[in-house]
Protein backbone atom coordinates (compact mmCIF):
# COMPACT_ATOMS: atom_id res chain seq x y z
CA UNK A 1 0.00 0.00 0.00
CA UNK A 2 1.02 3.64 -0.57
CA UNK A 3 1.66 5.16 3.12
CA UNK A 4 2.41 7.88 5.06
CA UNK A 5 3.31 7.88 8.46
CA UNK A 6 3.90 11.00 10.99
CA UNK A 7 6.23 10.97 14.19
CA UNK A 8 8.94 9.22 14.14
CA UNK A 9 9.84 8.95 17.66
CA UNK A 10 10.25 5.96 20.36
CA UNK A 11 7.50 4.15 19.01
CA UNK A 12 6.86 5.54 15.34
CA UNK A 13 10.17 4.87 14.22
CA UNK A 14 9.71 1.04 14.85
CA UNK A 15 6.36 1.03 13.71
CA UNK A 16 7.33 2.69 10.53
CA UNK A 17 10.03 0.73 9.68
CA UNK A 18 8.09 -2.95 10.15
CA UNK A 19 5.76 -1.49 7.49
CA UNK A 20 8.64 -0.96 5.12
CA UNK A 21 9.42 -4.57 5.85
CA UNK A 22 6.21 -5.82 5.06
CA UNK A 23 6.08 -4.29 1.38
CA UNK A 24 4.75 -0.83 2.11
CA UNK A 25 6.04 2.38 0.21
CA UNK A 26 6.27 4.63 2.91
CA UNK A 27 6.92 8.01 2.93
CA UNK A 28 7.81 9.82 6.58
CA UNK A 29 7.23 12.39 7.73
CA UNK A 30 9.01 13.93 11.53
CA UNK A 31 8.77 17.54 12.75
CA UNK A 32 13.16 17.20 13.69
CA UNK A 33 13.56 16.20 10.03
CA UNK A 34 16.81 14.01 11.16
CA UNK A 35 14.67 11.27 12.23
CA UNK A 36 12.81 11.24 8.97
CA UNK A 37 16.57 10.89 7.51
CA UNK A 38 17.39 7.79 9.54
CA UNK A 39 14.49 5.88 8.06
CA UNK A 40 15.81 6.77 4.54
CA UNK A 41 18.26 3.56 4.77
CA UNK A 42 14.90 1.64 5.02
CA UNK A 43 13.33 2.56 2.03
CA UNK A 44 11.46 5.94 3.02
CA UNK A 45 10.51 8.58 1.35
CA UNK A 46 11.07 11.70 3.22
CA UNK A 47 8.09 14.47 2.83
CA UNK A 48 8.44 18.18 3.48
CA UNK A 49 5.35 18.57 5.53
CA UNK A 50 2.48 16.76 7.20
CA UNK A 51 0.40 17.08 3.90
CA UNK A 52 3.17 16.05 1.63
CA UNK A 53 3.37 12.41 3.73
CA UNK A 54 -0.61 12.46 3.11
CA UNK A 55 -1.26 13.25 -0.46
CA UNK A 56 -1.45 9.88 -1.98
CA UNK A 57 -1.49 7.93 0.75
CA UNK A 58 -3.93 5.17 1.22
CA UNK A 59 -3.42 5.38 4.73
CA UNK A 60 -1.29 8.07 7.07
CA UNK A 61 -0.78 7.24 10.32
CA UNK A 62 0.27 9.29 12.92
CA UNK A 63 2.28 8.44 16.31
CA UNK A 64 2.69 11.59 18.00
CA UNK A 65 3.22 12.85 21.63
CA UNK A 66 -0.20 14.29 22.85
CA UNK A 67 -3.54 15.98 22.07
CA UNK A 68 -1.63 19.27 20.90
CA UNK A 69 1.10 17.75 18.13
CA UNK A 70 -1.65 15.66 16.62
CA UNK A 71 -4.61 18.88 16.75
CA UNK A 72 -1.56 20.63 14.87
CA UNK A 73 -0.57 17.67 12.19
CA UNK A 74 -4.33 17.01 11.67
CA UNK A 75 -6.34 20.77 11.43
CA UNK A 76 -3.08 23.54 10.91
CA UNK A 77 -2.03 24.53 6.99
CA UNK A 78 -0.53 21.79 6.07
CA UNK A 79 -1.72 19.43 8.17
CA UNK A 80 -3.24 15.70 6.98
CA UNK A 81 -7.23 17.03 7.07
CA UNK A 82 -6.53 19.65 4.14
CA UNK A 83 -4.47 17.22 2.13
CA UNK A 84 -5.97 13.35 2.29
CA UNK A 85 -7.85 12.42 -0.51
CA UNK A 86 -11.46 11.73 0.20
CA UNK A 87 -11.88 7.85 1.08
CA UNK A 88 -8.58 7.96 2.44
CA UNK A 89 -8.02 6.94 6.31
CA UNK A 90 -6.39 8.72 8.89
CA UNK A 91 -5.00 5.94 11.47
CA UNK A 92 -4.27 7.73 14.76
CA UNK A 93 -2.08 5.62 16.99
CA UNK A 94 -0.67 7.92 19.38
CA UNK A 95 -2.70 8.11 23.11
CA UNK A 96 -4.82 11.03 22.80
CA UNK A 97 -8.08 12.09 24.91
CA UNK A 98 -11.19 10.40 23.69
CA UNK A 99 -12.72 14.31 23.17
CA UNK A 100 -9.95 14.81 20.62
CA UNK A 101 -10.41 11.19 18.45
CA UNK A 102 -14.35 12.04 18.88
CA UNK A 103 -13.34 15.58 17.15
CA UNK A 104 -11.17 13.98 14.36
CA UNK A 105 -13.59 11.70 13.44
CA UNK A 106 -16.49 14.17 12.73
CA UNK A 107 -13.72 16.39 10.92
CA UNK A 108 -12.46 13.67 8.51
CA UNK A 109 -16.07 12.47 7.89
CA UNK A 110 -17.11 15.71 6.50
CA UNK A 111 -13.69 15.55 4.55
CA UNK A 112 -15.24 12.36 3.26
CA UNK A 113 -12.25 10.69 4.64
CA UNK A 114 -12.04 7.37 6.88
CA UNK A 115 -10.62 7.75 10.88
CA UNK A 116 -9.31 4.80 12.40
CA UNK A 117 -8.41 5.11 15.87
CA UNK A 118 -5.41 2.45 16.56
CA UNK A 119 -3.49 2.65 19.44
CA UNK A 120 -0.76 0.05 20.63
CA UNK A 121 0.58 -1.60 23.90
CA UNK A 122 3.68 -2.53 24.35
CA UNK A 123 6.84 -0.31 24.61
CA UNK A 124 9.67 1.20 21.77
CA UNK A 125 11.50 -2.25 22.07
CA UNK A 126 8.22 -4.41 20.63
CA UNK A 127 7.55 -1.50 18.35
CA UNK A 128 10.91 -2.65 16.77
CA UNK A 129 10.02 -6.22 17.20
CA UNK A 130 6.56 -6.33 15.47
CA UNK A 131 5.09 -7.33 19.17
CA UNK A 132 2.70 -4.39 19.69
CA UNK A 133 -0.59 -5.15 20.98
CA UNK A 134 -3.04 -2.83 18.35
CA UNK A 135 -6.55 -1.99 19.65
CA UNK A 136 -8.38 -0.51 16.08
CA UNK A 137 -12.15 1.22 16.47
CA UNK A 138 -13.95 2.35 13.77
CA UNK A 139 -15.90 1.59 10.78
CA UNK A 140 -15.61 -2.12 10.75
CA UNK A 141 -15.21 -2.46 6.51
CA UNK A 142 -12.36 0.16 7.10
CA UNK A 143 -10.84 -1.79 9.96
CA UNK A 144 -10.75 -5.25 7.51
CA UNK A 145 -9.26 -3.42 4.66
CA UNK A 146 -6.26 -2.07 7.08
CA UNK A 147 -5.78 -5.52 9.21
CA UNK A 148 -2.75 -6.11 6.90
CA UNK A 149 -1.08 -2.83 8.08
CA UNK A 150 -1.63 -3.95 12.00
CA UNK A 151 -0.64 -7.12 11.49
CA UNK A 152 3.03 -5.62 9.93
CA UNK A 153 2.99 -3.64 12.94
CA UNK A 154 1.96 -5.89 15.57
CA UNK A 155 1.70 -9.88 17.72
CA UNK A 156 -2.22 -8.94 18.20
CA UNK A 157 -5.26 -6.66 17.05
CA UNK A 158 -8.54 -6.28 18.89
CA UNK A 159 -11.33 -4.65 17.50
CA UNK A 160 -12.34 -3.19 20.23
CA UNK A 161 -15.29 -1.12 18.52
CA UNK A 162 -17.22 0.93 16.02
CA UNK A 163 -16.79 4.53 17.45
CA UNK A 164 -12.95 5.36 17.50
CA UNK A 165 -12.91 6.99 20.80
CA UNK A 166 -13.32 3.71 22.24
CA UNK A 167 -10.06 2.63 21.30
CA UNK A 168 -9.05 5.68 23.28
CA UNK A 169 -10.81 4.79 26.32
CA UNK A 170 -9.53 1.04 26.11
CA UNK A 171 -5.99 2.56 25.89
CA UNK A 172 -6.22 5.20 28.74
CA UNK A 173 -7.66 2.49 30.75
CA UNK A 174 -5.09 -0.05 29.95
CA UNK A 175 -2.33 2.64 31.04
CA UNK A 176 -3.74 3.22 34.30
CA UNK A 177 -3.66 -0.03 35.42
CA UNK A 178 0.09 -0.17 34.01
CA UNK A 179 0.40 3.02 36.59
CA UNK A 180 -1.53 1.39 39.41
CA UNK A 181 0.77 -1.45 38.82
CA UNK A 182 3.86 0.82 39.11
CA UNK A 183 2.26 2.75 42.34
CA UNK A 184 2.35 -1.31 43.78
CA UNK A 185 5.71 -2.02 42.98
CA UNK A 186 6.62 1.49 44.71
CA UNK A 187 5.16 1.22 47.88
CA UNK A 188 6.14 -2.65 48.19
CA UNK A 189 9.57 -2.45 47.19
CA UNK A 190 9.89 0.60 49.19
CA UNK A 191 8.87 -1.58 52.47
CA UNK A 192 10.92 -4.69 51.65
CA UNK A 193 14.14 -2.12 51.02
CA UNK A 194 13.39 -0.72 55.11
CA UNK A 195 12.69 -4.40 55.91
CA UNK A 196 16.40 -5.50 53.96
CA UNK A 197 15.03 -7.99 51.66
CA UNK A 198 16.30 -7.87 48.46
CA UNK A 199 13.68 -6.06 45.88
CA UNK A 200 15.12 -8.81 42.78
CA UNK A 201 13.66 -11.47 45.36
CA UNK A 202 10.70 -10.16 45.90
CA UNK A 203 10.27 -9.66 41.94
CA UNK A 204 11.07 -13.11 41.92
CA UNK A 205 8.24 -14.21 43.74
CA UNK A 206 5.82 -12.08 42.49
CA UNK A 207 6.39 -12.76 39.10
CA UNK A 208 5.90 -16.38 39.70
CA UNK A 209 2.56 -15.28 41.20
CA UNK A 210 0.78 -12.78 38.50
CA UNK A 211 2.98 -14.74 35.63
CA UNK A 212 2.87 -11.80 33.67
CA UNK A 213 5.62 -10.38 31.60
CA UNK A 214 4.52 -6.81 32.15
CA UNK A 215 5.03 -7.49 35.78
CA UNK A 216 8.50 -8.74 35.25
CA UNK A 217 9.43 -6.41 33.01
CA UNK A 218 8.41 -3.22 34.75
CA UNK A 219 9.71 -4.93 37.94
CA UNK A 220 12.69 -5.19 36.62
CA UNK A 221 13.44 -1.94 35.58
CA UNK A 222 11.93 -0.30 39.11
CA UNK A 223 13.87 -3.02 40.97
CA UNK A 224 17.19 -2.23 38.97
CA UNK A 225 16.25 1.62 39.16
CA UNK A 226 17.21 1.83 35.64
CA UNK A 227 15.06 5.00 34.81
CA UNK A 228 17.01 6.23 31.95
CA UNK A 229 17.20 6.25 28.48
CA UNK A 230 13.11 6.37 29.09
CA UNK A 231 11.40 4.05 27.20
CA UNK A 232 8.13 5.63 27.91
CA UNK A 233 8.52 9.11 29.56
CA UNK A 234 7.16 10.17 32.19
CA UNK A 235 5.58 13.29 31.29
CA UNK A 236 3.46 11.73 28.73
CA UNK A 237 2.43 8.97 31.93
CA UNK A 238 1.19 11.82 33.42
CA UNK A 239 -0.91 12.45 30.73
CA UNK A 240 -2.51 9.37 30.57
CA UNK A 241 -3.33 9.04 33.66
CA UNK A 242 -4.41 12.15 33.43
CA UNK A 243 -6.56 11.66 30.44
CA UNK A 244 -8.02 8.75 32.39
CA UNK A 245 -9.42 10.68 34.78
CA UNK A 246 -11.22 13.15 32.50
CA UNK A 247 -12.51 10.70 30.08
CA UNK A 248 -13.84 8.50 33.55
CA UNK A 249 -15.52 11.69 34.70
CA UNK A 250 -17.24 12.25 31.80
CA UNK A 251 -18.37 9.07 32.36
CA UNK A 252 -19.57 9.78 36.08
CA UNK A 253 -17.09 7.37 37.52
CA UNK A 254 -14.68 8.53 40.21
CA UNK A 255 -10.73 6.94 39.67
CA UNK A 256 -9.67 7.60 43.42
CA UNK A 257 -6.46 5.59 42.83
CA UNK A 258 -5.73 7.07 39.36
CA UNK A 259 -6.21 10.66 41.53
CA UNK A 260 -3.03 9.43 43.66
CA UNK A 261 -1.08 8.22 41.33
CA UNK A 262 -1.53 11.60 39.54
CA UNK A 263 -0.54 13.68 42.33
CA UNK A 264 2.53 11.41 42.73
CA UNK A 265 3.79 11.78 38.96
CA UNK A 266 3.06 15.69 39.75
CA UNK A 267 5.79 15.10 42.61
CA UNK A 268 7.83 13.50 40.52
CA UNK A 269 8.27 16.35 37.79
CA UNK A 270 8.84 18.29 40.79
CA UNK A 271 12.18 16.37 41.34
CA UNK A 272 13.07 16.92 37.70
CA UNK A 273 11.83 13.57 36.15
CA UNK A 274 10.22 14.17 33.30
CA UNK A 275 12.29 12.74 30.79
CA UNK A 276 12.88 9.87 33.06
CA UNK A 277 10.75 6.70 32.56
CA UNK A 278 7.72 6.60 34.09
CA UNK A 279 8.52 4.20 36.10
CA UNK A 280 10.77 6.32 38.43
CA UNK A 281 7.22 7.12 40.24
CA UNK A 282 9.28 4.88 42.46
CA UNK A 283 11.17 7.22 43.73
CA UNK A 284 7.98 8.69 45.06
CA UNK A 285 7.31 6.17 47.36
CA UNK A 286 11.08 5.56 48.37
CA UNK A 287 11.46 9.36 48.81
CA UNK A 288 8.01 9.36 51.42
CA UNK A 289 9.30 6.33 53.12
CA UNK A 290 12.83 8.61 53.92
CA UNK A 291 14.90 6.67 51.50
CA UNK A 292 17.43 8.49 49.98
CA UNK A 293 17.48 8.67 46.26
CA UNK A 294 19.60 10.74 45.18
CA UNK A 295 16.64 13.13 43.58
P1 LIG B 1 8.37 10.48 21.66
O1 LIG B 1 9.54 9.59 21.50
O2 LIG B 1 8.49 11.66 22.57
O3 LIG B 1 7.93 10.99 20.19
C1 LIG B 1 6.97 11.99 20.06
C2 LIG B 1 6.78 12.34 18.58
O4 LIG B 1 5.84 13.42 18.48
C3 LIG B 1 8.06 12.83 17.89
O5 LIG B 1 8.05 12.40 16.56
C4 LIG B 1 7.91 14.35 17.99
O6 LIG B 1 8.65 15.06 17.03
C5 LIG B 1 6.44 14.48 17.73
N1 LIG B 1 5.88 15.78 18.15
C6 LIG B 1 5.76 16.25 19.42
N2 LIG B 1 5.19 17.47 19.40
C7 LIG B 1 4.94 17.78 18.10
C8 LIG B 1 4.34 18.88 17.44
N3 LIG B 1 3.86 19.93 18.13
N4 LIG B 1 4.24 18.84 16.08
C9 LIG B 1 4.72 17.78 15.39
N5 LIG B 1 5.29 16.70 15.94
C10 LIG B 1 5.38 16.69 17.29
O7 LIG B 1 7.08 9.68 22.17
P2 LIG B 1 6.73 8.13 22.03
O8 LIG B 1 7.20 7.43 23.26
O9 LIG B 1 7.12 7.63 20.68
O10 LIG B 1 5.13 8.21 22.14
C11 LIG B 1 4.32 8.60 21.02
C12 LIG B 1 2.85 8.33 21.40
O11 LIG B 1 2.68 6.93 21.64
C13 LIG B 1 2.37 9.03 22.68
O12 LIG B 1 1.02 9.40 22.52
C14 LIG B 1 2.53 7.97 23.75
O13 LIG B 1 1.67 8.20 24.84
C15 LIG B 1 2.18 6.71 22.96
N6 LIG B 1 2.76 5.43 23.43
C16 LIG B 1 4.04 5.38 23.91
C17 LIG B 1 4.56 4.15 24.32
C18 LIG B 1 5.97 4.02 24.88
O14 LIG B 1 6.24 3.04 25.60
N7 LIG B 1 6.89 4.93 24.59
C19 LIG B 1 3.79 2.98 24.23
C20 LIG B 1 2.50 3.06 23.68
C21 LIG B 1 1.99 4.31 23.28
P3 LIG B 1 10.19 15.50 17.35
O15 LIG B 1 11.02 14.28 17.04
O16 LIG B 1 10.43 16.64 16.44
O17 LIG B 1 10.25 15.88 18.81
Amino acid sequence: MNLGFIGLGRMGSGMARNLLRAGHRVTVYNRSPEKAQALSGDGAQQAGSPAEAARDAEAVFTMLSDDHALSEVAFAQNGIASALKPGAAHISSSTISTALSRRLAEQHAANKQVYVSAPVFGRPEAAEAKKLIVIPAGDRDAIERYRPLFDAIGRATFVVGTEPSQANLVKLCGNFMIASMLEAFAETFATMEKAGIKRSLFLDVISELFGSPVYKNYGTVVAEQKFEPAGFALKLGFKDVRLAIEAAQELNVPLPLGSLIRDHLISAMAHGQEEWDWSSLALVASRNAGIATGT
